[in-house]
């Protein structure tokens, strides 16, 4: 199949992490429903003229707004908008229009409390805002430059973002998703950015996701800070452009699943009982690849009440809540999602108070090693 990139539109490019066929990571069927599910192509392509490394193809539906709001983002946007607006990016009074995620992390009420003004309808504002929208639009060149036309003369567009370096240096391959359309580096979205004429002037990291990161872009004239050049810099240095350093997601995927997959099958033969934590896109790609099913993995719980009840997709593995967890008494309880044990750890403190322990994922491919 030829690939056209979606931000630059070269063909040339390589095929930098192939997942094989992955069921969709939002198909949650009810309990009883038999497999198997639909599976479909899942691979990351790196396009040598603009460096943006991308999804290959998308046969699936696009994504729903969820009903829950996960707390990490909330508190994602809260930061963001302290230290953004400490470093003086939103006065009081300016326009402001969001283009959100499905996910949830909206800045809009804490920039009405700020005083910032949403522009509802309106062609164009001082700030186009962009959290973790953008990545979820097919046609990136097209979506940008909606959004560069949608910035006032001497407006300011901010884009939010989970970043290739960051996926590269913790070995994230599973944040390769279908419905996630781009994976950004900071030299190829300061690339996409000046395509439409705009030059990045500020640089902010965060530690969601373990490295998030958020760019102000302007028209060309406005300064630039020295963070913009420091992000470019230590990128250029890890290689973000260079695909055999972006396929070194290949090997780290195989790792995790193997690593998981070795661990679950010694905790069983020690007859103990060993549960996942979030039904999260990142773990369905895990167990899928790892092959983990119900029997080494009982069950896994998340606290989204739409998908309890449910089985994970691609296996038969059921969601429990986070109640029906503490009643299987759990020995350990393996977490997809690093970010979440601290919260976890407050929230269910039976789990540690009953015995069992807390593993994450980092910990079980860091000790396969
Ligand atoms: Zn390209």
């Amino acid at each position: 199949m030829e690939m056209v990139c979606r931000a630059c539109g070269g063909n040339a490019g390589d095929t930098v992490l192939d997942l094989g066929e992955q069921p969709a990571c939002d198909y949650f069927p009810p309990r009883g429903t038999p497999g198997p599910d639909p599976v479909y192509p899942l691979q990351m392509w790196l396009c040598s003229s603009c460096g943006l490394a991308q999804l290959m193809n998308d046969p699936t539906m696009p994504e729903e707004p969820k009903a829950a709001e996960p707390a990490a983002l909330v508190a994602q946007a809260a930061d963001a908008v302290r230290r953004v607006g400490a470093a003086g990016w939103l006065p009081p009074g300016t326009t402001v229009i969001e283009y959100g995620s499905p996910h949830g992390g909206s800045w809009l009420g804490l920039l009405a409390d700020r005083g910032l003004v949403t522009t509802d309808g309106q062609t164009q504002a001082d700030i186009v805002l962009d959290c973790f929208g953008l990545m979820h639009r097919a046609d990136q060149q097209a979506a940008l430059a909606e959004r560069a036309s949608r910035v006032s003369e001497r407006g300011v567009m901010l884009l939010q973002y989970h970043s290739l370096a960051t996926i590269i240096q913790h070995g994230q391959w599973n944040a390769l998703r279908h419905g996630h359309f781009a994976y950004y580096s900071a030299p190829a979205l300061v690339r996409m950015l000046a395509g439409v004429g705009f030059t990045p002037c500020a640089a902010w990291r965060f530690e969601l996701y373990q490295g998030t990161f958020l760019l102000a872009a302007a028209r060309a004239g406005r300064g630039r800070d020295g963070s913009v050049e420091a992000l470019l810099a230590e990128e250029s240095e890890l290689g973000v452009q260079d695909p055999a350093v972006v396929m070194g997601l290949q090997e780290d995927a195989s790792r995790s699943a193997a690593a998981l997959r070795q661990w679950l099958s010694r905790q069983r033969a020690m007859g103990r009982t060993v549960l996942g934590y979030s039904a999260a896109s990142r773990a369905v790609a895990l167990l899928c690849s790892a092959g983990v099913a119900a029997d080494l993995l009982p069950a896994v719980a998340d606290a989204s009440a739409a998908k309890q009840g449910c089985r994970m997709p691609g296996t038969d593995i059921p969601v429990i809540s986070p109640a029906e967890l503490l009643d299987f008494r759990p020995d350990a309880v393996v977490v997809f999602l690093t970010d979440l044990v601290d919260e976890l750890r407050a929230v269910i403190p039976e789990v540690e108070a009953e015995g069992g322990t807390w593993v994450t994922m980092d910990h079980l491919v860091g000790s396969a090693r």
